[in-house]
């Protein structure tokens, strides 16, 4: 199948596709390499651009990016890269036999605080030229959101796994359970364990709420606690220590990709009813198109144009339902999508026992409030220079804790980014 979709690409002499991919592979010079039977090779063509192929070829929004400018797609179907892409990891993780060269250790120690794409792709890029590099990770496992936010029928665990395990190999010392900001402080690193720059990828994990009533409810989880306790530490499983609640049915309030993996979590866990609360229509969903079928067919409903206003409790504080209003669509508003307007004596209950909250995230104050002269965005972004480089001389971000929340390729391509500028920066360049 592979060999017959890398047929299907034209070669165009402008590559509409690279300007797509935020990474710029050269995609068509990689799908040739697979049209004849050199897989390796188109390995090594993607990988010089992205250090994590089999799992970008899996979560990346390909039909907003390459595969939206291939121009195979403008009268029909267009090649299936991101599918093409992953086959190639795939083979490569399965036969690849040579180690990856890595230069001399050049003596200089960077520390990298949180381990997401960005934190991977920098440690591993520093790891390659030398560098002494740790990575500092509040989680008992490396990985970010890839381990602990998207769920294992998206993203094999086993894939995550084997680019940390690549990672050490190359040297790097991942240190887990450290939550930099409680347990050391940056200006730790630097001035006592000797780290001559620090990168911060902590991304951003801090869910918000809607501020209605009942919020503070038993059963009412935030997607990112519902997802790690799921994903990560395996609630579901009957020897986990980590409790969940099982409920029978569950409103997922959102309509991101982060909604959809809760929701098709949630429905995994045994539970009879799982919806989708969105205050817009369908058309305005933020979730990719894909996620949304994907939830459908395994049976969630979607209650679009609608928006909840309290979430109900009974005697023993846990959640009993949640009343919810009925919406139309008004006036495009500030992000030129159509303002919901709440729909007068539309008022109804939805019979609920658990409330998952998926209205997106920022990033944590910790690393803010414990670094002087880190300057922040009113996002709570940290603020960088076209290099990476923050308001803290020697102290680089990037990915969703300068950006906020985004995807995987940005983190992993602002990862790279700092590594060049640290490189640049420590050998004086
Ligand atoms: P993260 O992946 O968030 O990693 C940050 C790491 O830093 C975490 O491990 C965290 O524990 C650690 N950390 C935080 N604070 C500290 C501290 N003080 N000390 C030490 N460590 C710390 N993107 C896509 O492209 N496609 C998708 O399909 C997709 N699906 C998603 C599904 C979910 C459920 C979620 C939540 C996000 C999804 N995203 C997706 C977004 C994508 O995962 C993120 O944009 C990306 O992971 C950001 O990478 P990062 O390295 O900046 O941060
Ligand atoms: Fe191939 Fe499509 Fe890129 Fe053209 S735009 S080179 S057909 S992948």
């Amino acid at each position: 199948m592979a060999l017959d979709e890398a047929q299907r690409c034209l070669n165009c002499k402008n590559m509409p596709c690279v300007s797509g991919c935020p990474v710029n592979i050269h995609i068509p010079e990689f799908i040739k390499k697979v049209a004849e039977h050199d897989f390796e090779g188109a390995y090594q063509v993607i990988a010089q651009s992205s250090s994590l192929p089999a799992v970008c070829g899996r979560v990346c929004p390909q039909e907003t990016q390459c595969e939206g400018k291939c121009v195979r797609g403008i009268k029909g179907e267009p090649v299936g890269i991101g599918r093409l892409e992953r086959f190639v990891a795939d083979w490569h993780n399965a036969h690849a036999t040579v180690a990856t060269i890595t230069a001399p250790k050049n003596g200089h120690k960077v520390a990298v605080i949180g381990s997401g794409p960005a934190g991977l792709t920098c440690a591993g890029d520093l790891a390659k030229l030398g560098y002494d590099v740790t990575i500092y990770e509040a989680l008992h496992l490396a990985g970010g959101v890839l381990v602990y936010g998207i769920p294992e029928f998206r993203l094999p665990k086993s894939i995550v796994q084997k680019e940390v395990d690549n990672l050490k190999a190359l040297g790097v010392k991942v240190e887990t359970n450290m939550v930099i900001g409680r347990i050391l402080t940056i200006e730790e690193l630097k001035d006592e364990y000797g780290y001559e720059a620090v990168f911060v990828g902590t991304g951003a994990g801090l869910p918000r709420f809607m501020n209605i009533p009942g919020e503070n409810l038993k059963g009412v989880y935030s997607a990112n606690e519902f997802l790690t306790r799921s994903n990560l530490m395996k609630a579901y499983r009957d020897d986990s220590t980590t409790p969940i609640q099982h409920a029978k049915n569950v409103a997922v309030v959102g309509g991101g990709n982060v909604a959809m993996d809760a929701a098709r979590c949630a429905k995994r866990m045994g539970t009879d009813k799982v919806y989708i609360v969105y205050r817009r229509g369908e058309a305005e969903m933020p979730a990719r198109l894909e996620e949304q079928h994907h939830a459908k067919e395994e049976g969630i409903e979607f209650l679009t144009l609608t928006n909840p206003t309290e979430i109900l409790g009974g005697e023993d504080g846990r959640v009993c339902g949640m009343k919810c209003i009925k919406m139309e669509l008004g006036e495009p508003d500030a992000s030129g999508r159509r303002r919901p307007i709440p729909v007068e004596g539309s008022e109804f209950v939805l019979d609920v026992d658990m409330v998952i909250m998926s209205l997106g995230t920022s990033p944590n104050p910790l690393i803010r409030s414990t670094t002087p002269g880190l300057e922040t965005n009113k996002k709570g972004g940290i603020i960088v220079d076209e290099n990476e480089m923050s308001t803290r001389e020697n102290v680089f971000a990037g990915g969703d804790a300068v950006t906020g929340a985004a995807t995987v390729i940005l983190a992993m391509g602002a990862g790279k980014k700092a590594a060049e500028a640290i490189d640049r920066k420590l050998q004086g360049k």
